[in-house]
């Protein structure tokens, strides 16, 4: 794979999915198949699906369009992205461990932890910023999964797949990695050697905070694939028809979303870099991030619209920045058109780690001009 055939290979995967005849009725729009339960024929064959929980139509459709953006050999959607998280970390056995980032998207961390009390699953946390903290994190025989987030939220640390695969394959152990903040036009990470990648569709993969899922796309069929498959059918963790409709729809503008995301916080993080009322803003795409190397050379198509900013203060400051904002929605979740800010730390509650003079921004589709103002005059307010 080169940066040079990056581009134009991603818009062909996205016309697929834009370039749908229905053969039945020339719709150019994939119909919603509700049904639950699907027909044998007179020798009692299946027709095409069994029932609607082991996988449906509309889901499939969704499905294959993910896996070519991916390059994935399969493609599973879920009902949250954390009902996909709990399928990979229910094939873990009693003594195998999981190597993963300290600070990392709360909900899966703290899954992780419970998995820990309650089945003697081994957590070994590391910090992505240290060098050599990951591999140190990683026991040969005993590891089974590196899990990694890049860029890391809310932290927007980056992490070099190449080098955890590397390293998680050294001992034996599959890698995983959460892109939810760098979708597959920006980077395909199992051409960087993961061997699942995982994303809450919740967020750019649907793009219009109307619908919540999960997804995951293996590079190969491996055993444990084939379990966490089982697992999620049993479990009836898969996605619904209605919502994989939307996701479709959502699907069709990710390259142009992204791309104007991207653009917005680019010019966002240059005009807030070095601002008088702040410590720090973290974002990927800054020459001054201590991750911009690796970024710029797992991130093809842009930096993403997520960043963090720290105020000059503590949660108090950071709150009544929050409270002054008129084009930013203050809400939780990240990577709709409309630009979200949040004090990480009130969501997470009192075990949160994270800075309490962090905002995160998940910056949308307006004007880039509309939201720089708006932040300046909030952080007037300090
Ligand atoms: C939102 C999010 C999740 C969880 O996904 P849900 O769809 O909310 O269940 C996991 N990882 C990251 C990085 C997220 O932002």
């Amino acid at each position: 794979m080169s940066d040079s055939n990056w581009k134009p290979q991603t818009r062909t995967k996205i016309a697929q999915g834009l370039h749908y005849i229905d053969p039945a009725s020339g719709a150019v729009v994939p119909p919603l198949h509700a049904a639950t339960t699907f027909a044998r024929d007179e020798q009692n064959e299946l027709i095409g699906y069994i029932y609607s929980r082991n996988g449906s139509p509309t889901t499939a459709h969704a499905e294959k369009m993910i896996a070519e953006l991916e390059g994935a050999a399969e493609t599973l959607l879920y009902a949250s992205g954390m009902g996909a998280v709990a399928a990979v970390i229910e094939t873990l056995n009693t003594g195998e461990r999981v190597a993963c980032p300290a600070i990392m998207y709360h909900g899966v961390k703290s899954w992780l932890l419970r998995q820990q009390e309650k089945r003697g699953i081994g957590v070994d946390l590391f910090d992505p910023a240290i060098a050599g903290s990951l591999e140190a994190a990683i026991h040969k025989g005993k590891t089974a999964l590196v899990w990694i987030e890049t860029p890391v939220n809310p932290s927007f640390d980056v992490i070099d797949i190449r080098a955890a695969a590397d390293a998680a394959h050294a001992a034996g152990a599959m890698l995983v990695v959460d892109a939810t903040c760098a979708p597959p036009v920006t980077t395909r990470c199992l051409d960087f050697g993961a061997d699942i990648v995982f994303h809450s569709a919740t967020k750019y993969l649907n793009g219009h905070s109307d619908v919540t899922a999960g997804v995951l796309s293996v590079r190969e069929i491996s055993p444990r694939w084939q379990e966490i498959r089982q697992i999620s059918i049993s479990l009836g963790a898969l996605l619904g028809p209605f919502e994989s409709w939307l996701l479709i729809r959502g699907l069709r503008t990710l390259f142009i979303r992204f791309e104007a995301a991207s653009a917005n916080a680019l010019k966002i993080a240059r005009h807030f870099e070095n601002h008088p009322k702040l410590q720090a803003v973290l974002y990927p795409g800054l020459a001054s991030h201590a991750g911009h190397a690796i970024a710029k050379r797992q991130m093809l198509n842009g930096f993403g619209g997520m960043m963090s900013v720290l105020v000059k203060g503590g949660a108090v400051e950071a709150r009544r920045v929050t409270g002054a904002l008129k084009t930013f929605v203050v809400a939780t979740s990240l990577g709709g058109v409309e630009s979200l800010a949040e004090h990480r730390r009130t969501v997470e509650g009192p075990h949160s780690i994270v800075p309490e003079n962090l905002i995160r921004l998940s910056i949308g589709i307006e004007a880039a001009d509309d939201l720089i103002a708006d932040l300046e005059q909030a952080l007037a307010r300090i």
